[in-house]
Formats: C-alpha cells, sequence, structure tokens
C-alpha cells in the first residue's frame, strides 16, 4: 500500500515514524530516505541510528532551498534520494520504505512528477509512506491511503521557532 501524508499542518513526518516503531517493534525491516535533510542532528535521526532494522538515508544540504529556484547541487541530491528511493523498492528486504518530503521535491521543481508516479509501479511487498505538503493531485489519486494534516493552530504565528525534541 502506498500512503501520503500532506497538508499544512504539523505532523506529517512524526506520523510516518510513529508507524517505523510499530514496523520495527514486530522486528520488521525499515528504509527511511530523506530529501532535503542533510542533519544528523534531529532527535530521530540520532535515536534511529542507534538501533537496528532501520537504514537512513539523508540528501540534500543544510541550506535552504529557494522555492522553483533550486541549484544545480540541490537537484543532483534530490535525483541521488531518488535513485536511493528505487533501489529500495528494488531490495526485497524491507517492509517499510518512508520517502520523506518528497511531495515538497516535486513542488519544488527538484524531481519531476513522473519520477514520483514511477514509484507507484514498481511492484513491492514493502508498505510506503511519502510524506510533505503540496502532494500533486494525480498522486494522491494514484495512493491507497491519503491524509491531509490541516494547520487549525501553530505557535510558529506566535514567532516561536523550531524547538529541540518538538521540531527536531
Ligand atoms: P513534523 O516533522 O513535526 O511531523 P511536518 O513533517 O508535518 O512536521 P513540515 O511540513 O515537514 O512538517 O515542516 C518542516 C518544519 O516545520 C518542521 O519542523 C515542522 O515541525 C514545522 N511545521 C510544521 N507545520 C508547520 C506550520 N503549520 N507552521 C510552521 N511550521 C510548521
Ligand atoms: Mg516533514
Amino acid at each position: 500500500m502506498i500512503h501520503i501524508y500532506t497538508g499544512d499542518g504539523k505532523g506529517k513526518t512524526t506520523a510516518s515514524f510513529g508507524i517505523a516503531i510499530r514496523m520495527l517493534g514486530h522486528g520488521k525491516k525499515v528504509c527511511l530516505i530523506q530529501f532535503m535533510k542533510k542533519n544528523y542532528e534531529y532527535g530521530e535521526i540520532l535515536f534511529f541510528s542507534k538501533i537496528e532494522n532501520i537504514d537512513i538515508y539523508q540528501f540534500g544540504s543544510d541550506k535552504l532551498i529557494e522555492p522553483n529556484n533550486p541549484t544545480q547541487a540541490d537537484i543532483e541530491e534530490a535525483h541521488g534520494a531518488l535513485q536511493q528511493v528505487f533501489l529500495a523498492l528494488q531490495d526485497e528486504k524491507y517492509d517499510i520504505i518512508i520517502v520523506d518530503e518528497i511531495n515538497v521535491a516535486v513542488a519544488w521543481g527538484l524531481i519531476d512528477l513522473e519520477d514520483q508516479k514511477r514509484i507507484f509501479a514498481i511492484k513491492t511487498k514493502a508498505e510506503v509512506i511519502m510524506t510533505g505538503r503540496y502532494a500533486h493531485p494525480e498522486v494522491i489519486a494514484m495512493a491507497d491511503l491519503v491524509t491531509e494534516m490541516k494547520e487549525i493552530k501553530h505557535y510558529f504565528q506566535k514567532n516561536i521557532q523550531a524547538r529541540k525534541g518538538i521540531e527536531y
């Protein structure tokens, strides 16, 4: 099954980690591939890197990407992430593959919508979760499960910045 967690509210990436934890609890194998995140200081990465049965691949840089005006390096990193997704899909060892922020990578033009749609064509036993704002209507139509996190309120509006343990 293919899941998409999208929308402007908080909770997309962390919802995917909730399922990863469930899988790990059952001794299953997890692959986490992150677009636009090269930062090992995230609490979840610090935690996951200490345990077995999860492989983590991060692509991107620690610099901000300008939407619709990505650098060549940003594009290359995103294509590296995409290649890793196809390797994971073909590797029969995974029970779940989380593709974090791929929807944003498509929306910002780092990879093509057609590349994301190719993921749906691969036959795999793995559950696949794709996260990120701005999921394209075509992938929403193709997915088996789509959840939209909707912002009702967020303390960001009160100028509260990202906090350790809550946002990273
Ligand atoms: P989380 O990683 O906490 O599950 P997310 O994956 O839903 O959040 P993203 O859209 O990936 O959130 O946003 C990246 C960062 O912005 C995260 O640190 C997230 O906590 C924060 N964030 C999420 N929603 C909002 C919002 N509505 N306004 C401001 N910041 C937000
Ligand atoms: Mg996220």
